[in-house]
């Protein structure tokens, strides 16, 4: 395949040049302007755009198949000596990000402004920092249950029910189905025999609890 991707970037470096060789701004300008009319001529009149060539472009192109072979030579060079050095293969300039083109660049070639290792790295930042949360309010809302159950606020079968669901005895947190299980009642019991625990303690504990908001209007 060839590459061609900098040959539309060859006039930043035109200007420099003319403005080098001649000492003048201006004088590289009107320079620059024949350069640009004897190319838009050559391309107007299907020739390779290359100054000297006398050969016709190649179809879909601005250059002939040598020049084209030319620059993609250049252009590969150019390519896997920036990656070499750890560069952006597009501008040489600043250090690639996530790929081989910088942070910049690389908004030219695609949709999303962050690379799709970049957004999985966030993704299970995120993830773990709600797991650490998680875990963070099931500690402190097993110790607002021993202290509950210990003051005897909680009685009964709501008691057995809160200790069995928060794994008080065992340290490992049930479902309601597990509890269920062991006390022999459906789901839907469970869930009813703990929500005006699950009410207090989300007052106690400011929300800041590890199941989701319960109503206090049973
Ligand atoms: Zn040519
Ligand atoms: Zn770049």
């Amino acid at each position: 395949m060839l590459h061609t991707e900098t040959v539309s970037r060859e006039l930043p470096h035109l200007i420099r040049r003319y403005r080098n060789r001649n000492g003048s701004e201006n004088h590289g300008l009107s320079n620059l302007k024949q350069y640009q009319l004897r190319y838009a001529t050559r391309k107007a009149a299907g020739l390779c755009t290359s100054t000297g060539c006398s050969t016709n472009a190649a179809v879909g192109h601005t250059r002939c198949q040598r020049h084209l072979r030319e620059i993609s030579e250049r252009n590969k060079k150019q390519y896997t000596k920036r990656m070499c050095k750890g560069l952006c293969t597009y501008c040489g300039t600043r250090p690639g990000f996530w790929g081989v083109r910088c942070m910049i660049c690389r908004q030219k070639f695609t949709k999303h402004p962050l690379p799709n290792g970049a957004r999985r790295a966030l993704r299970r930042y995120r993830q773990a920092e709600e797991q650490h949360r998680v875990e963070q309010s099931q500690v402190g809302a097993k110790l607002a249950i021993r202290k509950l159950l210990a003051n005897g606020e909680i009685k009964g079968k709501r008691a057995k029910a809160l200790r069995l669901y928060a794994g008080v005895d065992h340290g490992k947190w049930r479902t309601y189905s597990e509890v269920g299980k062991v006390m022999h009642l459906s789901r839907q019991a469970v869930c009813q025999l703990l929500a005006p625990s699950k009410a207090t303690l989300a007052r106690i504990l400011k929300d800041n609890v590890p199941w989701r908001p319960v109503r206090e209007n049973w």
